[in-house]
């Protein structure tokens, strides 16, 4: 089974590459460079599934499966923010440091901290199949703390406290993330159908 994933990074490629090839043997993720689609895609949905959507049909016009995901943070005392804007609350997109800061300045007076990860991921199949999307969501629930703890994992992680371990994201290792994290949840839940619908 050959999938398309709409990135173009390589280390999303492999991680994708190894987790599902855990589930389905003999299956190939390709980037959108090994299909020859260039240009970036305008992620302009309102929430987590649109954006997986719209970058899964990009991938899916190559017609091959297209995959496509979409990830962020949710903070509860700040209505959810920053949700879909996750890797550009604070202007730039992905300064992870500069979103941190503006993230702790945000909840200098909220006594709720409760956060959740989410990951959406989406599935397209080509036109000629006639099948509907596949849409799985996956979510860890923590809490931000003040201080930064941990030099792992990315994003928000040094500040996400996951309470089961007693640690953030950013003190495990990846394969321990993997096994509790919001993308490895939706992962394991689109091997899942992908194994139930073939
Ligand atoms: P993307 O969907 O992978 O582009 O992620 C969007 C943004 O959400 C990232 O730039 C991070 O700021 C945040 N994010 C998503 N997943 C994680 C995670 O596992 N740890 C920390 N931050 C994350």
């Amino acid at each position: 089974m050959k999938i398309v994933l709409a990135s173009r990074n390589k280390k999303k490629k492999a991680e994708l590459q190894a987790l599902l090839a855990q589930y389905i043997e003999g299956i190939e993720i390709l980037s959108l460079d090994d299909v020859g689609i260039y240009g970036e895609i305008e992620e302009d949905g309102n929430t987590f599934e649109e954006n997986a959507l719209i970058k899964a049909n990009v991938a899916a016009s190559s017609g091959y499966i297209g995959i496509g995901d979409d990830s962020g943070l949710e903070v509860d005392s700040l209505g959810g923010a920053p949700g879909i804007y996750s890797a550009r609350y604070a202007g730039e997109h992905g300064d992870d440091n500069a979103n941190n800061i503006l993230l702790l300045k945000n909840l200098e007076d909220k006594e709720n901290r409760t956060a959740r990860f989410v990951c959406t991921i989406a599935c397209v199949f080509p036109q000629k199949e006639n099948r509907e999307p596949i849409i799985v969501r996956g979510e860890v629930e923590g809490r931000i703390i003040d201080e930064y703890r941990g030099d792992g994992g990315f994003g928000y992680d040094p500040i996400f406290y996951y309470p089961p371990f007693d640690k953030t994201l950013a003190q495990i290792s990846s394969e321990e993330k993997n096994a509790i994290s919001h993308r490895g949840k939706a992962i394991h839940a689109l091997a899942q159908k992908l194994i139930q619908t073939n």
